[in-house]
């Protein structure tokens, strides 16, 4: 038989690698048709990502179908090609600043412009419940923070960034519900205003919902607030009257404006485009208060009179006193408009009470701390999922990456180490849910009946000391692992790769990524945050190692010890090392 000889290859002929075909994350039986329900009893084996299918057998009681569905579904609309096009789109068509009007003035209509694709992608996480699901009170009988976050943690690549304003709308989501019922006091009608914008950022429906942003870094430092320049200060009745005169005392929805004016230099913003503000500013007693903004409001008596003669056009509006100087140029994060912020007579209303900003705002820190560490668990696990897809259809020395011994042992130490993040993240998402549901309802009916304790002020306080713990530890751990995702793909691995869908872009996941070891929080501040809780003589008796976490950690090593002795006695080394170290230092 006489042999071919060689084909030299050419950009049509040769040797093309088939597409990885990337298989939804999450798989609940019970969604599926009954046919399959015999060959996928158990979520953890018919899942590709097995840690989250374990977390929510762990954290949600059996019957939290609800909950599970949702999971289901956003798996598989995250890989949806008609979706992942606006992905792509947000992700290479970024947004864009026209800070001037036709004929040279200051563009306070419409200066900021973003892709169709970053707006069907925020239009789905309000459809999706992104946020709301959190809210949706009349689920009592499982964790809703659970299933809000592992529909986020599958949704989230996808979702290219949007999650980054989402997180800061459910920090303001947390606010106001905290407030939305407080006496007006000297502000008349803010109760009512603040009732409207809870009712609007817990909405589902595209055209009721509102996103929000969280302005406090300035550029006298985001770290640390207190060289804060932005004043506030109220108006006065003559002012407030004049305003009321010329129709210019309603936001773009017709709610009535603050009573506060504010000045000042916002140097972050990363969700410019949204409707509404929770704001760090300055007022004359001193301190640091917080204040809501809307981000437009009526114009009034300055109708253009092409509009006086469209009777049924909506109301004219313009920013609220905000002018947008310049978008950031990240390394990542490209669809997110993130911008600087001039403040200037922007109308606002308090919320809480005069110089209590710091502490107003930490409710918000609390939830986008939580969504930075869940964002990058999420993140990391695309990239796993990525890599396995890969390691399926690759071959090197004749043989599939998946069945090559040296790439298995890195891909399972990969691994590994993100089930320890994800475990570590779940459990602060949990503990929340804790917080704002009540343990008889959601808690004693799951296998987790042990680790989330009972009583909320033990709760509250493991989470205050372990949520900066994660957030920091978690955020970096991503960064690495996702890393070793793009080498698990070798060249293709560091390439932006947008076609396909961009299903394959582990470049841009890793570039989105490295921005949560630094916002809300660099890692030193959150160790920061660890010393002050570890000092604090108001938590746990004035010593949390000893009163709350040890007792709290042995508890539950003890239940653990008859079938895992070995692992046990290590964390119990691992445990007294800890307070060695937390001991010395307070000496
Ligand atoms: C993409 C992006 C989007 C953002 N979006 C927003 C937003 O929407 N709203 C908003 O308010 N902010 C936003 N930020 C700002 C972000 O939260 C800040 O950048 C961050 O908090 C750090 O503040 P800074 O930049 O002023 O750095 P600095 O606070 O000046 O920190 C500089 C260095 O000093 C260190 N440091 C600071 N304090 C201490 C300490 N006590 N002990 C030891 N070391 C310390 C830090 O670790 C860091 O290494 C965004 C940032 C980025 C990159």
């Amino acid at each position: 038989m006489t042999q071919q000889p060689p084909q030299a290859s050419s950009s049509t002929t040769g040797f093309f690698q088939a597409l990885p075909v990337l298989p939804p994350q999450y798989t609940s039986p019970t969604s599926l048709p009954e046919t399959f329900h015999e060959l996928h009893s158990n979520p953890t084996q018919a899942s590709d990502d097995k840690v989250i299918a374990r977390i929510l057998d762990l954290y949600l009681p059996q019957d939290a179908t609800e909950a599970t569905k949702r999971v289901h579904h956003l798996a598989r609309l995250s890989l949806n090609p008609s979706i992942l096009k606006y992905a792509t789109d947000a992700e290479t068509n970024h947004p864009v600043l026209r800070p001037l009007s036709t004929f040279g003035a200051e563009n306070k209509n419409d200066p900021l412009w973003t892709t169709t694709g970053w707006q069907k992608l925020k239009e789905i996480g309000y459809r999706e419940g992104v946020v709301s699901v959190a809210y949706e009170k009349s689920y009592r009988r499982f964790n809703r923070r659970v299933g809000q976050f592992v529909g986020g943690h599958v949704w989230g690549p996808t979702g290219t960034m949007t999650a980054c304003p989402q997180s800061m709308t459910d920090g303001a989501a947390t606010l106001l519900d905290k407030h939305k019922n407080d006496e007006d006091g000297d502000q008349p009608g803010r109760g009512e205003v603040l009732r409207e914008a809870y009712r609007r950022v817990c909405s589902r429906d595209p055209d009721v919902a509102w996103t929000s942003g969280q302005w406090m870094t300035e550029r006298s430092g985001g770290s640390d607030v207190s060289g804060t320049e932005t004043l506030a200060r109220l108006m006065t009745p003559e002012e407030l009257e004049e305003d009321a005169k010329r129709g210019r005392n309603r936001d773009a929805v017709g709610m009535r404006l603050g009573s506060w004016k504010i000045h000042g230099f916002k140097w972050f913003s990363s969700a410019t485009d949204s409707e509404m503000a929770v704001l760090l500013a300055r007022t004359d007693k001193g301190g640091l208060s917080a204040f809501y903004i809307p981000m437009r409001r009526r114009v009034g008596a300055q109708m253009l009179e092409s509009h006086t003669l469209n009777e049924e056009a909506p109301p004219l509006t313009e920013l609220n006193g905000v002018r947008i100087q310049r978008l950031k140029n990240k390394l990542g994060t490209k669809s997110l408009p993130t911008a600087e912020l001039e403040l200037n007579g922007a109308r606002g209303w308090l919320i809480g009470k005069e110089g209590q900003g710091v502490k107003e705002i930490s409710a918000v820190l609390n939830i986008t701390r939580l969504y930075t560490a869940a964002g990058s668990v999420g993140s990391w696990a695309r990239g796993l999922v990525i890599s396995r897809a890969y390691s399926k259809v690759r071959k090197v020395r004749g043989g599939l990456l998946q069945d090559n011994p040296a790439h298995l042992a890195w891909m399972a130490e990969e691994t590994v180490k993100y089930w320890a993040s994800a475990h570590f993240t779940y459990l602060g998402v949990a503990l929340q849910g804790a917080l704002e549901q009540d343990w008889d309802e959601m808690v004693a009916n799951t296998k987790a009946v042990h680790l989330i304790p009972s009583d909320k002020t033990t709760v509250a306080a493991l989470l205050r000391l372990l949520l900066p713990a994660m957030k920091a530890q978690v955020s970096v751990a991503s960064v690495d692992g996702l890393r070793q995702c793009m080498e698990c793909l070798g060249g293709v691995g560091y390439c932006e790769n947008n076609e396909d869908g961009g299903l394959m872009n582990i470049a841009k996941i890793y570039r989105d990524n490295l921005v949560n070891p630094i916002w809300e929080g660099t890692v030193s501040v959150m160790a920061e945050d660890i010393v002050r809780v570890l000092t604090d003589k108001r938590m746990g008796g004035g010593d949390i190692m000893k009163n709350i976490f040890t007792p709290w950690v042995r508890d539950v090593l003890g239940r653990c010890a008859p079938m895992f002795q070995d692992q046990v006695s290590i964390v119990e080394e691992r445990l007294q090392a800890l307070n060695d170290v937390v001991r010395n230092a307070q000496k």
